[in-house]
């Protein structure tokens, strides 16, 4: 079997036209420009890069972007003083704090600072409460996209097995969580976890979301499972890939995402959705939220 490649970039292409409709109803309608704020702390290569993107991808949807690039120095007084001012900022409808943090910041209380009506990252306790009760909030963004793919391709989650690799609180677990609310009975690997092969054999739907180069091989998939690949790694070549052995998986799978070009467009498009979402809803339009429940 050879799997079908899922195109990220592709899929990622489609949300982001229909968010610039949506941006451009907003604009005619209402005279209101969605905008998104994001902060970044320290000068992180990558993580100006990641900053970088999304400024553009906001732009290109016809957004309002602002980068308030903070030295690595910054007080934490500082920096909650930053978010309180485009919390206050009616311009502003999405607020992100680019992560890693400098390790003298509580990450925590910065999460917690950014107003839950413009926490388009879905991050803070009363968004991720909203995911867990079935209620309407900001979705995390890169389970949101895989969401979206599974969807987009027509991959059942209903009364599937879904196998998620990562408990992290920013993908593994939403993860588990939304495809639990659409019905998938969900195993939750994680780094203490024995015999993974074990649990990843009966996926239909296998989630790797953990870091490391060829963590996933062939002789770990189910015969025709869809293979999602969160991961981001560095390969010795200096060459970007997941955490899944793409060649030899793509052997037995159904489907399967590539890395680059498979999630990674998706977490950017679904910032862009939250985005416009928080915008629709300060001008009074829909729910500006994901309503989906359990
Ligand atoms: P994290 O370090 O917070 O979590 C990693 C998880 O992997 C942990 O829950 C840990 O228990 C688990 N783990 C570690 N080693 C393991 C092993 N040997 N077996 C099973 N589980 C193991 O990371 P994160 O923020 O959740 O990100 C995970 C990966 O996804 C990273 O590579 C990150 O770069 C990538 N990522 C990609 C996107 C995207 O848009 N494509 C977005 C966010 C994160």
């Amino acid at each position: 079997m050879s799997a079908k490649r899922i195109d990220g970039k592709a899929i990622a292409a489609e949300f982001r036209n229909e968010v610039a409709v949506r941006v451009q109803r907003l604009k005619e309608e209402k005279g209101l420009v969605p905008g998104l704020a994001v902060v970044i702390v320290g000068d992180d290569p990558a993580s100006k890069v990641y900053v970088r993107n999304k400024a553009l991808a906001c732009e290109a949807v016809g957004m309002h972007s602002e980068v308030h690039a903070l030295p690595g120095d910054t007080t934490e007084a500082q920096l909650l003083k930053v978010i309180a001012r485009f919390n206050a900022d009616p311009r502003i409808h999405g607020i992100l704090v680019q992560l890693p943090l400098p390790k003298h910041f509580d990450g925590h209380a910065i999460t917690e600072a950014i107003s839950p009506d413009k926490d388009v990252d879905g991050f803070d306790h009363s968004n991720l409460g909203g995911l867990i009760t079935g209620h309407p909030g900001f979705r995390p963004c890169t389970p949101l996209g895989v969401m979206k793919m599974l969807e987009h391709e027509g991959i059942e989650v209903d009364g599937k097995h879904a196998v998620v690799i990562g408990r992290s609180k920013i993908v593994g677990k939403p993860m588990s969580l939304m495809l639990i609310h659409e019905g998938a009975t969900v195993t939750t690997c994680h780094r203490h976890t024995s015999d993974l092969a074990h649990f990843t054999r009966q996926a239909d739907i296998l989630v790797s979301a953990v870091g490391k180069l060829n963590l996933v091989t062939r002789d770990m998939v189910k015969p025709g499972a869809a293979v999602i690949d969160v991961g981001i790694n560095r390969q010795p070549d200096g060459k970007l890939a997941g955490d899944v052995d793409f060649a030899g998986v793509s052997q037995v799978a159904g489907w399967i995402t590539p890395v680059p070009g498979g999630v990674g467009p998706m977490t950017i498009a679904m910032l862009l959705w939250n985005a416009v979402k928080s915008a629709e809803r300060a001008a009074g339009l829909g729910t500006g939220a994901e309503t989906r429940i359990a």
